[in-house]
C-alpha cells in the first residue's frame, strides 16, 4: 500500500499514469519489484492501484483507477485485446480487411499498459518491456500475445537503457516460437522493406513516421532530395517512388546503408539516382555548405537527441544547427521535412528553435504541414509526454 502526501493525489486524479517517489509518503509493507500496490491519498481514500517500481523515480505505474478491478491475467488479457481491436478501427491501419503487416499493436502508457510496447511485423511480434510491471507479468503477456494475434513468433527487444533506470536487466532473445529468420518483409505504402528485428534499431523499424513518409513522395517529384540520417532508407526509397530527380541519403551506420541499398534493390527503384553516403549528418552537412551544394528537399530525421527534459538546451542546440545548415543549403521555394522525437522537446519549442535557425540562415520560410506520430502510436490525453514526434514541412520563399 501507498499513502501519497497531502495534495499529491491531484495528477492520479487526473489520471496521469506515474506516481514519482517525491509524492509518496508512506510505503506500506514491503512490496516486491513490479508487485501490484493500492495508491490513496493522505486520508486513506482509495485512488488507483499499479505496479511497484522500488529503483525508478517512477515509483509506481498505475494499471486501474477502478476500486473493484483486479491485476491478474484476465486484467492483462482485456488490456491486449482493447489494445489490438483499436488498430482494427482505424481504417488507416486496414489493408486488404487484415492489420497491415507492420503496425503497432501496444503503445505503453497511451494505450492503458504503462512499459509495454509491441510491434507486430509479419507475424513476427517485437516486445519490448519498459517497466517492472510488465516485467513481473511478461510470461502472461507473452501466452496472451500469441493467442490473440496467431503470431509465429515473439522476439523480445528488452534491451534498452531505460530498463536500467527499473533496475532490471538488458535482455534480448526469443520468447516464443523458433528464432527469427534472419530477416523479415514487411510492406509500408506499397513500398517493401527488409527488417531485422534482432539487430536493427528500437524494435527494427520506425513504424511512426509511416504516413509522413508519404508526405515526403508526395513533394519529392523532380526534386534533388538529401535524407539525412536515412536508418534503412524509409524517406530516401519513398523519395525515389515519388519520383525525385536524385536522393543523397547520409547515415553513420554503415549497416543501415547496407539495408537501404537492398530496400533499394527489392523494390526495383532506379539505382542511378540514389547515393549513400556515410558520414556524421553534422559534418556532412558543413562540408555540403563549403562546397556550396544545394538541395530542393531535405529531410532531417535525427535520433533522440534529449532523453529527458533536463537535457532539452543541450539538444536544443543540436536541432538548431542541422536545421540552420539545411535551411542553408537549400534552394529558393526548396523544402524542409524536419523532425524531433525527443520527448523533452515540446511542440512550441521546436518552432522556435526553427525558427531560430532560419533567422540565423538568413532565410524566409513558411510551414506548410504539422506532422505526427502514425495512429497505431496514439496519445492518451492524460498522458501528454506520449507525444514525442513532431515534425514540421517548411518551404522557403
Ligand atoms: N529516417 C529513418 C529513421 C532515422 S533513425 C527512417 O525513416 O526509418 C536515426 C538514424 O540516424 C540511425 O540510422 C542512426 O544510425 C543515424 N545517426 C545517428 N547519429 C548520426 C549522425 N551524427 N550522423 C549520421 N547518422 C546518424
Amino acid at each position: 500500500m501507498i499513502i501519497l502526501k497531502p495534495g499529491r493525489e491531484k495528477a492520479v486524479l487526473r489520471r496521469h499514469p506515474w506516481i514519482f517517489s517525491g509524492a509518496i509518503a508512506e510505503v506500506d509493507g514491503d512490496p516486491g519489484i513490479g508487485e501490484t500496490v493500492d495508491v490513496l491519498d493522505a486520508g486513506g481514500e482509495f485512488l488507483a492501484r499499479g505496479a511497484f517500481s522500488p529503483e525508478s523515480q517512477i515509483r509506481v505505474r498505475l494499471w486501474t483507477w477502478d476500486p473493484d478491478e483486479r491485476v491478474d491475467g484476465e486484467f492483462f488479457r482485456a488490456r491486449l485485446v482493447s489494445s489490438i481491436s483499436r488498430r482494427q478501427d482505424s481504417r488507416r491501419l486496414i489493408a486488404d480487411g487484415g492489420l497491415l503487416s507492420a503496425v503497432r499493436l501496444v503503445h505503453a502508457e497511451s494505450d492503458g499498459f504503462p512499459g509495454l510496447i509491441v510491434d507486430s511485423y509479419a507475424n513476427t511480434l517485437v516486445m519490448q518491456v519498459l517497466s517492472a510491471g510488465v516485467e513481473r507479468w511478461r510470461e502472461t503477456v507473452a501466452d496472451h500475445l500469441m493467442e490473440l494475434t496467431g503470431a509465429d513468433r515473439i522476439f523480445e527487444r528488452s534491451d534498452v537503457e531505460v530498463r536500467k533506470l527499473e533496475g532490471l536487466p538488458l535482455r534480448i532473445g526469443t520468447m516464443r516460437g523458433d528464432d527469427p529468420v534472419d530477416r523479415l518483409q514487411i510492406e509500408e505504402n506499397e513500398l517493401k522493406f527488409w527488417v531485422d528485428v534482432s539487430r536493427g534499431h528500437k524494435t527494427g523499424f520506425y513504424l511512426d513516421q509511416r504516413f509522413n513518409r508519404l508526405r515526403v513522395r508526395a513533394f519529392a517529384a523532380g526534386r534533388d532530395v538529401l535524407d539525412c540520417f536515412s536508418f534503412s532508407g524509409g524517406f530516401a526509397l519513398n523519395a525515389l517512388a515519388g519520383d525525385a530527380a536524385s536522393v543523397t541519403a547520409v547515415d553513420s551506420s554503415t549497416d543501415a546503408l547496407a539495408l537501404a541499398e537492398e530496400n533499394r534493390a527489392l523494390n526495383d527503384l532506379p539505382d542511378e539516382k540514389v547515393a549513400w553516403m556515410e558520414g556524421d549528418v553534422f559534418k556532412v552537412l558543413r562540408k555540403f555548405r563549403d562546397a556550396r551544394r544545394d538541395f530542393d528537399m531535405i529531410i532531417l530525421d535525427p535520433p533522440k537527441f534529449a532523453h529527458t527534459s533536463s537535457q532539452a538546451q543541450k539538444a536544443a542546440r543540436g536541432y538548431k544547427d542541422i536545421n540552420l545548415l539545411a535551411f542553408k543549403l537549400l534552394r529558393p521555394g526548396g523544402v524542409l521535412v524536419t523532425f524531433s522525437c525527443s520527448g523533452g522537446i515540446s511542440t512550441e519549442f521546436f518552432q522556435k528553435i526553427i525558427a531560430g535557425a532560419a533567422l540565423d540562415a538568413g532565410v524566409n520560410a513558411q510551414i506548410i504541414e504539422r506532422l505526427t506520430q502514425s495512429p497505431d502510436h496514439p496519445i492518451a490525453l492524460n498522458f501528454p509526454e506520449g507525444e514525442y514526434l513532431k515534425g514540421l514541412v517548411l518551404r522557403i520563399v
